[in-house]
């Protein structure tokens, strides 16, 4: 049988990162199985769904590389087929409409609660005949729930998780107002579009039980079901917007590569022996239920730091130059010209060494793409002083007169300098930095020669010593 998995968020808020977790173990095992990942928009919540998030959700899923097979299934537009399925059950005793009030709930509530009981529904019109109904109440259908016994459910992570049937009560299907639940909803399209794996957070486990019963009950085959621990802080506690419970676009903007926030969410849960940095294509070859944790995992910020300056080191040159030029051009208010962006991308083999995110690469391309003169920040404006003034003047005029200019003999001219200067190359090199780039840290320098050219290094150069 093909594998069919989905990825069901509620668009009432950003794609967080629990979510995008989830979607991508199930994209995950969806693609190692050759078969089909679908995305389900479970927008029942009129109220609280809302354009903005569903469109977070798409953008969130398409820049991490989840792709998803069909057109996207909107929940609510599939509520007709749903009250069908709540009928048929009607019509076979399977289902019952249930009359109480508002405040008899309350009342059966309180009392189950005063008794120490679970405030559970007591099934008081399971069994009532209709001719009872009050006048003038529109009733709620509820599903008749097994009283005895147990549901298991079978789960790939959790192993058997056994509820007592009694422990779970008849719960609606339709409202008042006729709507669907959220309950009925999740089971009727899982079945009509074909579901094989249900891959999500352990949250669910007590829905899955109950979505089990009413499976059952409408004698369609159960999915498998794989329930993940939730992501956890540092500190044990629950996922908080401190600890990064952000919406993936929050982890774009802050500059991290889709390739390494996938690699850190599937390490967040699932592992492979010892192996930490795993590409997709591994990943999809690799990936399984049985090697995900059973125990919340813990975010760490310094650990997706890491992995993201890893996967920066090893980014290809034009990718990397095409993240940080609209970051660019935000900074500087203009779009870059081709001039720039090769010079970004010449200089990115050096840049990248340093960087822990796409935003700290563009900080340190800023001078590159800087106007003469250049504004020095405080530290770099201290180093130039008189005595290194007079060293770099004679230095620009070496440079200046180079027949060639690259790498090896922009340091063959600086360590020549440095002999008739007869200091150490540091002496020269830290002031010259300081004039070329307006800073004090950068790529090695004479790459930054090599990259700026003779008429902008030299340049700047002389621009500080008239300052
Ligand atoms: N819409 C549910 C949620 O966002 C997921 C339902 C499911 O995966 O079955 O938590």
């Amino acid at each position: 049988m093909t594998v069919v998995t989905r990825f069901a968020p509620s668009p009432t808020g950003f794609l967080h990162i629990g979510g995008a977790r989830t979607a991508l173990f199930n994209w995950l095992y969806a693609r190692h199985h050759k078969g089909k990942f679908l995305l389900r928009i479970e927008d029942t919540d009129r109220e609280r769904s809302t354009e903005a998030a569903i469109e977070a959700i798409f953008g969130g899923m398409k820049w991490l590389g989840l792709d998803w097979d069909e057109e996207p299934i909107f929940q609510f537009s599939q509520r007709e087929r749903h009250v069908e399925i709540a009928n048929q059950l009607l019509e076979q005793g399977k289902a019952y409409y249930c009359y109480a009030s508002r405040e008899e709930l309350a009342e059966m509530r309180e009392t189950a609660r005063a008794e120490g009981r679970p405030p559970v529904y007591d099934g008081r019109w399971r069994d009532r005949d209709p001719s009872e109904a009050p006048a003038g109440v529109d009733p709620v259908v509820r599903f008749k729930s097994p009283n005895e016994g147990n549901t298991i459910v079978h789960d790939k992570v959790q192993g058997d998780v056994t509820f007592a049937n009694e422990q779970l009560d008849d719960m609606i299907l339709l409202r008042a107002d006729g709507t669907p639940t959220y309950m009925l909803s999740v089971v009727v399209d899982d079945y009509d579009m074909g579901v094989t794996d249900i891959i999500r957070g352990d949250d669910h486990l007590t829905n899955a039980a109950r979505q089990i019963q009413l499976i059952e009950a409408i004698g369609w085959a159960v999915p498998n079901h794989t329930h993940i621990p939730l992501i956890h802080g540092p500190d044990g506690a629950k996922l908080s917007k401190r600890h990064g419970a952000l919406g993936v676009e929050a982890y774009r903007d802050m500059g991290y590569l889709p390739e390494a926030l996938r690699n850190y969410l599937l390490r967040l849960g699932w592992s492979h022996g010892d192996d930490e940095v795993i590409s997709t294509e591994q990943a999809i070859e690799w990936f399984n239920l049985e090697n995900i944790g059973k125990s919340a995992a813990r975010f760490d910020f310094a650990k997706l730091e890491n992995l993201n300056g890893l996967y920066i080191r090893s980014a290809n040159d034009a990718y990397l130059t095409g993240l940080v030029a609209p970051i660019l051009a935000e900074k500087t208010g203009q779009d870059l010209s081709p001039n720039q962006l090769n010079l970004i991308e010449k200089a990115m083999n050096g840049l990248k060494e340093r960087a822990k995110s796409v935003n700290s690469l563009a900080e340190s391309s800023v001078f590159l793409i800087a106007e003469r003169p250049l504004a020095l920040d405080k530290k770099a404006k201290s180093l130039i002083t008189e005595e290194a003034s007079a060293v770099l003047m004679r230095l620009a005029d070496r440079l200046e007169i180079l027949d060639v200019w690259n790498a090896e003999t922009v340091e063959a001219a600086i360590r020549a300098a440095a002999d008739a200067e007869d200091i150490k190359l540091g002496k020269i090199a830290q002031p010259l930095r300081a004039a070329l780039t307006g800073t004090t840290v950068s790529p090695g320098i004479f790459d930054v020669l090599d990259v700026l050219g003779r008429e902008q290094s030299v340049g700047r150069i002389r621009d500080v010593l008239s300052e």
